[in-house]
């Protein structure tokens, strides 16, 4: 991400923050046009338009019709002038039904067009700034999945490790797959809109255990459709698997959704439905998915039950909400920035091991030289030494080249 297309992109946060106090997140990264599935309501009046004219009201044949009357006329009273006089008259009734039915045609293609025009200029209107950017341009090497729900994107992103990325609500949420020989762990379960159970079940036959990068909403939507659930053991994580429906309906607010939300979702009852803790995780805890284990490393920060996943003999990093490509959330009252601190050194600490970074948010691919470019510069800023690029309200932001923190005013010196 570049600093313009951040400096693009930050106006929508900025004014999407304003609006509510509720969380709203600036992730993005823009890039490219719209996406044209999206603008679908422009191409349906394209075939509507009708013939100008019914068969048989030709103004040509009506001129000819006009002028044979005319010349039999001329001829006198005779039975063929009697007969053109008829037709004379039939002609004018004929003359007068084609004005109106043409007029009443013209009317009818000016209504249709701008009735076209309006809904296009309404379309354009209403759609997120944030979603005329997509698709983002990183996802055009990645190695997509053909799954049949719209709703998700599915990317093949390394060996048996699938992102499923939901790009029509402004979160861009980010959950893995990651299948071993026995079982399979699914890092976080979205947004609960769509049906992610069945996209799993579409990618593996194993049995899938869930375990949650952190426990914000929208990573953990559909946790209650799964019946093998680990939990890190924190009060924040217990909590919120008692479900909740505040941040969820949030999630909802007009500039938050881009394209079609699934037929048969009904956003007056979504809410994040609660679920059962099967087991507790802890700091160093591997999991064993058959041939391929899984380290959990508490990286506390952004939320007290973060974590990140070593996947160490594939040299994958799954980083959460502690990185991801897009300003990084810091600002909420469970977020500790000492704690974040640590963590990011803890990670910083295993570049030379990893591959690729997976973050939750925009885009599932990051080089692990983030990793010490993040410390550097959120130590800069703690430092203070970092003027703020934008402010809204209690929050600022804060940008060192592609990395960005959006933080609370009074918490970001040290
Ligand atoms: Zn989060």
């Amino acid at each position: 991400m570049t600093r313009e297309q951040t400096a693009k992109r930050f106006p929508h946060w900025a004014q999407a923050a304003n609006k509510s106090k509720i969380k709203k997140r600036t992730r993005s990264t823009p890039d490219k046009l719209s996406r044209s599935h999206l603008l679908a309501p422009h191409h349906k009046f394209t075939s509507a338009r009708k013939p100008l004219h019914g068969r048989g009201y030709n103004l040509d044949q009506l001129g000819r019709r006009f002028s044979r009357t005319r010349a039999a006329r001329d001829h006198g009273t005779s039975r063929a002038g009697r007969r053109a006089e008829v037709y004379r008259a039939h002609d004018i009734g004929l003359a007068w039904k084609v004005s109106i039915k043409q007029s009443l045609q013209t009317l009818r293609i000016a209504f249709v067009l701008s009735f076209a025009l309006s809904v296009a200029l309404f379309a354009q209107t209403k759609i997120p700034e944030w979603c005329r950017t997509l698709p983002r341009p990183e996802y055009e090497t990645l190695q997509r999945v053909r799954i049949s729900d719209p709703w998700y994107e599915v990317y093949k992103v390394a060996p048996a490790v699938y992102a499923i990325y939901e790009p029509h609500q402004f979160e861009e949420t980010i959950s893995y797959l990651i299948v071993g020989d026995k079982q399979a762990l699914l890092f976080d379960t979205g947004m609960g809109i769509s049906d992610l159970r069945k996209v799993t079940a579409a990618l593996t036959r194993l049995p899938i255990v869930v375990l949650n990068s952190h426990t914000h909403n929208d990573h953990v939507g559909d946790n209650w459709q799964f019946e093998t659930i680990y939990g890190m053991d924190t009060e924040f994580t217990r909590k919120n698997a008692q479900g909740s429906r505040e941040d969820a309906q949030a999630e909802l607010a007009p500039d938050q959704t881009c394209g079609q939300l699934p037929k048969r979702f009904d956003p007056k009852t979504y809410a994040t439905p609660p679920w059962k803790i099967t087991a507790y995780k802890h700091d160093g805890d591997r999991i064993d998915l058959g041939g391929r284990w899984l380290e959990v490393i508490a990286t506390p920060g952004h939320t007290p039950d973060a974590i990140s996943l070593f996947d160490r003999a594939n040299s994958l990093l799954f980083s959460g909400d502690t990185y991801y490509p897009g300003p990084i959330w810091l600002y909420r009252p469970e977020t500790n920035l000492e704690a974040y601190g640590a963590s990011i050194r803890r990670l910083a600490a295993l570049t030379p091991q990893i591959k690729t970074v997976l973050g939750a948010h925009n885009v599932p691919v990051a080089p692990p030289s983030v990793l010490p470019r993040l410390v550097t510069a959120f130590e800069a800023v703690r430092a203070g030494k970092i003027p703020a690029t934008q402010s809204s309200g209690d929050n600022v932001l804060y940008r060192v080249d592609d990395i960005s923190f959006l933080m609370r005013r009074a918490e970001a010196k040290r």
